[in-house]
């Protein structure tokens, strides 16, 4: 009961501490969590009589909810607009990174299905030489029929409530008990075959019109119009937002710490990924201390000119925007350590995606994905920079299944709404956390 107590009053704590808006602008999510305060009240209606042993984190739920006030906020109605999340297990995606291969809908295994039939001559030795380079190869007979049995042994089970179809299995308990090296190696194959590039995906034609590089720039300017004022002596507001967005995509570019002449650089593609994701239900991957890093801007041995403070908060703020990008803080493992490189199949098609997407072009179908960054006018008080990109990070984790799914597939992915809207929340919320970071580094510069 205490520690029930204790938990709500931590929850309600971390809420005030995180919501409130930096400027006198109507408190926004103080009145959003309305339907929050319900899921609350009613965890046992939620969790034991609907999603019984579902296991969903708390934050997902909240982010859920505030992703339908959001909508009505928009004027969307979801129903006539199609949009259904999915969400998987969050035991089976501890249990496995990919879990999303078997707890999928029968579009995403009708797609894996297509992807095996038609694989040729793919080399699958990087999928398996980092574990062990005499594990077995496995045929594409013996990956449809290990996929066959699997939904036999568990078949999918599909729980709708709300906007969502929360996806498990039948059978979790024996699957947690039974799942074996064997499994994880076979997925993998699996895994490598489905988000492997085909050689026409990844060609310099097909760059989108705006690169990461050009959104993480806009997103810091327009957060720098809407934070607190940044200028020094010497230094008018516009050019201290210029040093900051500058160096906005820098860490995408970034050399390594130290590159030894003929043994190579101190860091890999590895080290370099890892940095900018999260996964805030594994504690995998570093973009979050990367944040805290370059928001210290105080040293005896180097100290930094005001403009060099300028440039490490705009570091600084790269990740903040990653972060709010469902395929940073989910799926972080597949694509840094079992895929080595993040061009992964769904993540180029993601970022394109977007990319093409993010002003309105003369094309009538453009989704202007901009506005919603542009739109946001004031952001949240970050007063715990680690708190708080936990919990940013939690919201765009919780749309990481619908995006990735819908991803698999770039021609259905432009008429999928349900991935559309996830984005545009979650862009909304990155720019948020976007202006109150700038805030917390422009008091301490
Ligand atoms: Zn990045």
């Amino acid at each position: 009961m205490f520690k029930k107590f204790l938990t709500t009053i931590l929850l309600v704590a971390m809420l005030i501490s995180l919501t409130t808006p930096v400027f006198c602008a109507p408190i926004e999510k103080s009145t959003s969590y309305v339907d929050y305060d319900k899921i609350m009240d009613n965890p046992d209606y939620l969790r034991k009589e609907i999603l019984k042993d579902f296991s969903v984190s708390d934050g997902t739920l909240e982010s859920f909810s505030a992703f339908s006030i959001w909508l009505k906020k928009q004027g969307v109605d979801a129903e006539a607009e199609g949009i259904n999340l999915i969400f998987i297990d969050d035991d089976l995606f501890n249990l496995t990174p990919e879990a999303w291969i078997f707890a999928a809908t029968p579009e995403t295994k009708k797609i894996i299905e297509e992807k095996i039939n038609s694989a040729e001559n793919l080399d699958m030795s990087p999928a398996i030489d980092s574990k062990d380079s005499d594990k077995k190869l496995y045929s594409k007979e013996e990956m449809q029929s290990y996929l066959k049995n699997f939904d036999e042994k568990y078949p999918t089970k599909y729980i709708n409530t709300g906007l969502v179809t929360y996806i498990t299995v039948e059978n979790k308990e024996l699957l947690m008990k039974d799942f074996s090296e064997e499994d994880e190696l076979i997925l993998q194959q699996i895994l490598w075959i489905v988000i492997s590039p085909n050689k026409e995906d990844i060609k310099v034609s097909n760059w989108p019109s705006s690169s990461p590089s050009n959104i993480h720039k806009d997103m810091t300017a327009w957060a720098c119009d809407r934070a607190n004022d940044l200028s020094r002596p010497g230094i008018n507001a516009s050019n201290a937002s210029s040093y900051i967005s500058a160096n906005a995509s820098w860490p995408d570019y970034a050399p390594p710490l130290l590159d030894i002449p003929f043994i190579g650089p101190l860091t890999d593609a590895y080290e370099h990924n890892y940095k900018h994701y999260y996964c805030p239900a594994t504690g995998f991957g570093g973009a979050i201390s990367a944040t805290e890093g370059n928001l210290s801007f105080n040293s005896i041995i180097n100290p930094l000119t005001t403009e060099q403070k300028f440039n490490k908060l705009g570091n600084a703020t790269h990740y903040v925007a990653d972060l709010s990008t469902p395929l940073h803080t989910k799926y972080a493992v597949t694509q840094t350590i079992e895929f080595k490189f993040n061009d992964s199949a769904p993540h180029f098609t993601y970022e394109s995606y977007v990319g093409d997407n993010w002003y309105n072009t003369s094309s009538p179908n453009s989704k202007n994905f901009s506005k919603f960054a542009k739109d946001v006018r004031s952001g949240y008080s970050v007063v715990n920079v680690e708190r708080s990109l936990e919990n940013l990070s939690m919201y765009s984790y919780s749309y990481a299944d619908t995006i990735w799914s819908a991803s698999l597939n770039a021609n259905t992915l432009k008429n999928n709404s349900s991935a559309y809207y996830a984005t545009a929340f979650c862009i909304d919320e990155g720019q948020r956390y976007l202006i109150g970071v700038i805030n917390y580094g422009n008091a301490r510069i």
